[in-house]
């Protein structure tokens, strides 16, 4: 480090740098008070009766009533998205598939400011993020598979591929609109019809993605959307009528799907969790890669499963790698979604926001020593503050369990090998990222790291055309690019 580095690093952070508040305005977004589930291209009630509200976590206030499907309504809606397999949408000319899918993605983005407010609204998530990372990701996912719909023969060539016919999709609340543009777009670019589960505390995207389908001329039936908690899931998961299940959500989860699918014939791919290293060697560039830490873990208040939940530090940086960290964590500003500024919302449920405590508090517990940057904290709503831990054993709770939340244990390693050990010592094998000058050293270590993502000098990169997906606990089968297409597709060879 320079003399003049050193200087800057010393400097206190400014106590009074306060930005004046630059809201996001809510008035884009109407809501209506009910929404019914979405089947054969229509908003239906459900035969279930039950309704129940969804809440903003940012303040606690219900948002509206969301239909809660039961089996019955599960049923309704996987013969519907049958019927339009069977009468004409997996004999349409691919061409024409590509054209609806091309016209939704344009009208997210024509639309994205609404959809990007909602699922702030809905799920917690800072405006800067839904606007500039979930809505042009998601748009970008549909712009990618509409490339591919008429051109499967060259994905897979000499392979014959033919659609499976009904996919039923389970997806999780930390990406609502993006984890369905995952799940939909290539089911629908393949030439498969969908019946798809948003997570019970962030419904309302979806639900504005159905009148969205209805702009864009979708027949009906084509995409279905049954809103309701984990037992609609489990009702569409082991419905006979499905031929393609497809997960994102915890691992805990996804091993009762792998049990209620084991010898259905049912296609199934899981994206479950994470625990990532995050790699730091004495020769990366240090303030680059503490903004690739902070982004790593506090990006979506830690709701990720990619996140860089446990950083490695090389031994001979770890003292300045730890003061920058906390310097950078002090000026993290916490609070409103809808606040341009925010870096960190709201904690997606009260439920989530009991697990993050509760993990932490076995972190201090077992020994560990925590650390939180000065902030004020809203008073309504679920909130957690930016956390590092440090002095963490690898045996810790907090190294070994996925917290999904604002939670960062530091390790210490002294050469590569150590780091590709420590780092492998998890159940999980979703990502991790390597930062260091040498370009040798980050292929060899991506070689040797189990995990199905691995980046280089930057953390938390996505691009469509990427195969996204894990190996051990964090599940099996690649979302994302041409991997994307084969978990939706059968092949006549
Ligand atoms: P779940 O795995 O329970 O939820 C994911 C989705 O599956 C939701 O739509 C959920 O519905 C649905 N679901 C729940 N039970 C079943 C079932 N038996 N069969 C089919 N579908 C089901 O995650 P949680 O929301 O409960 O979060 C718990 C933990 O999981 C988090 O703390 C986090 O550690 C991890 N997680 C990991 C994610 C990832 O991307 N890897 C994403 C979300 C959570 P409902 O919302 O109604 O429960």
């Amino acid at each position: 480090m320079t003399e003049v580095e050193k200087r800057q690093d010393r400097a206190p952070v400014p106590s009074a740098f306060d930005y004046a508040p630059a809201p996001e305005s809510r008035e884009v977004v109407s809501l209506r008070e009910r929404y019914g589930l979405f089947i054969g291209g229509e908003l239906v009630d459900p035969r279930s009766g039950e309704f129940h509200p969804s809440v903003n976590p940012a303040t606690e206030e219900p948002l509206a009533e969301v239909a809660y499907a039961g089996a019955e309504d599960v049923d309704h809606a996987v013969r519907a998205a049958r019927d339009a397999f069977e009468n004409g949408w997996s004999s349409l000319y691919p061409g024409e598939r590509a054209k609806y899918l091309f016209r939704i993605a344009r009208l997210l983005q024509e639309r994205s400011r609404e959809f990007a407010v909602l699922e702030s609204l809905d799920g917690g998530k800072p405006i800067r993020e839904s606007r500039d990372v979930d809505l042009p990701l998601a748009a970008a996912h549909f712009f990618y598979y509409a490339g591919w719909a008429d051109k499967l023969e060259y994905a897979f060539p000499n392979r014959r591929p033919q659609p499976l016919g009904v996919a039923g999709q389970v997806i999780p609340w930390n990406f609502p609109l993006l984890m369905l543009a995952w799940k939909i777009a290539p089911a629908l670019a393949a030439g498969n019809t969908v019946v798809l589960k948003p997570a019970e505390t962030t419904p309302l995207t979806a639900l504005l993605f159905c009148d969205l389908l209805g702009q864009a001329e979708l027949p009906p039936g084509v995409v279905n959307i049954v809103t309701g908690d984990g037992r609609a899931g489990a009702e569409l998961v082991k419905h006979p009528g499905v031929d393609k299940v497809a997960f994102t959500g915890s691992t805990e989860v996804g091993k009762e799907i792998l049990k209620a699918t084991a010898g259905t014939g049912k296609r199934l791919t899981l994206e479950l969790g994470g625990k990532a290293a995050n790699i730091v060697f004495d020769d990366a560039p240090l303030d680059q890669a503490i903004e690739g830490i902070v982004n790593g873990i506090y990006f979506n208040q830690g709701h990720v499963c990619c996140a860089g939940s446990r950083l490695f530090v090389q031994e001979s940086v770890y003292e300045p790698v730890l003061r920058k960290l906390k310097r950078r964590m002090e000026l993290l500003r916490v609070g409103d979604p809808l606040d341009k500024n925010t870096d960190v919302g709201a904690i997606n449920s009260k439920a989530q926001l009991d697990k993050i405590a509760e993990l932490v508090r076995s972190g201090e517990e077992e020994g560990a020593e925590i650390y939180q940057p000065p902030c004020r904290l809203p008073e309504r709503g679920w909130w957690f503050a930016p956390t590092v831990f440090t002095n963490v054993a690898q045996s810790y709770r907090i190294a070994q369990e996925e917290i999904f939340g604002p939670v960062l244990s530091v390790l210490t390693f002294r050469t590569p090998d150590e780091a590709v050990e420590k780092a492998n010592n998890t159940p999980y094998g979703l990502s991790a990222g390597v930062w260091t000058e040498k370009g040798s050293r980050i292929l060899a270590l991506a070689q040797r790291i189990r995990a199905g993502v691995i980046w280089a000098n930057t953390y938390n990169r996505f691009d469509p055309a990427s195969p996204f997906g894990g190996y051990k606990e964090s599940g099996f089968g690649r979302e994302g690019g041409r991997h994307g297409l084969e978990p939706y597709l059968r092949f006549d060879e």
